[in-house]
């Protein structure tokens, strides 16, 4: 199910959405992927978002995990709903520079699940890409359900092929099996990879502030290696972080000066880096 070259069959692939719309005001899109679930990548989708705000790009964040979404929790924005204006969506703010829309701000509680058709999901998706009021976006960073399945393919064929891929993955063999097909999947697409994140690599620890390695770690250094991908570094398990998205405040991850926090920075600074060039490609 998650081999993107089952995608090959697919009938009638969506169709990039046509400029000028909505779209043409997103100067860059960032698409936030992982191999499989329980690798952090809507932490890591968050941080982006959050970093890129804190940076002064005027920022999106897009989350279409219609199964589970976790960034209203991880924003602090759990209870927040978008407003509409006509047939508009007004994203939630949080702060002047980050609008927010998440699939959780559409449930009626968080703990109810949600049974979508590919359809309808398509719909969904392509609706949070076209009717909602995002503006004028230096960057839009969406995270997406785990895999190369519906929802990451609908993104990508909407987008169009200059929306990047950023792959994280926890280090460990298996799950760098699955990036290997993400990596494929974004190749296959035709659209860049912006890079490897190893999460959850090593343990940095409050007590002496070294980082402890746990588990085996590299696997995404020496895939990144492979694929011919950058690789944007190791963020490690911090308490600190695990407990900021726990309060809604990814701020904190950002700002301090902790392995984590100094890991984040450099996606932060990748991604930054991307949009930029994608605004000289324009200009
Ligand atoms: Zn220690």
């Amino acid at each position: 199910m998650n081999q993107p070259s089952q995608t090959k069959g697919s009938p009638e692939p969506l169709k990039p959405l046509e400029i000028p719309g909505p779209l043409e005001r997103i100067k860059s899109k960032i698409v936030v992927l992982s191999g499989k679930g329980g690798v952090g990548k809507s932490t890591v989708a968050a941080n982006l978002a959050a970093g890129l705000a804190l940076e002064g790009l005027k920022t999106g964040l897009l989350d279409i995990d219609v199964h589970g979404p976790s960034i209203p929790r991880i924003m602090g924005l759990a209870g927040a709903n978008t407003t509409t204006a006509g047939d508009v969506i007004v994203p939630v703010e949080w702060n002047w520079n980050l609008k927010v829309v998440s699939m959780g701000f559409f449930l009626p509680d968080p703990g109810t699940p949600v049974i979508w058709r590919g359809a309808m999901k398509g719909g969904v998706i392509q609706q949070f890409l076209t009717q909602v009021a995002w503006g004028d976006l230096d960057c839009l960073v969406v995270d997406c359900p785990p895999g190369t399945g519906d929802e990451p393919l609908s993104v990508m064929q909407l987008l169009g092929r200059e929306a990047a891929g950023l792959i994280v993955t926890s280090p460990q063999d298996v799950a760098i099996d699955d990036v290997r097909r993400s990596v494929g999947f974004c190749r296959e697409l035709g659209n860049p990879v912006l890079g490897i994140v190893e999460n959850l690599s090593g343990f940095s620890c409050p007590d002496c502030g070294a980082v402890h390695q746990i588990f085996s770690s590299g696997g995404g250094e020496r895939l990144a290696q492979e694929c011919g991908v950058p690789f944007l570094g190791r963020i490690p398990i911090e308490p600190a972080v695990g407990r900021a998205a726990d309060q809604g405040e990814t701020f904190l991850a950002v700002k301090g000066q902790t392995p984590a926090a100094m890991a984040f920075r450099e996606v932060v600074r990748a991604g930054a880096a991307f949009a930029a060039a994608q605004l000289a490609a324009r200009a």
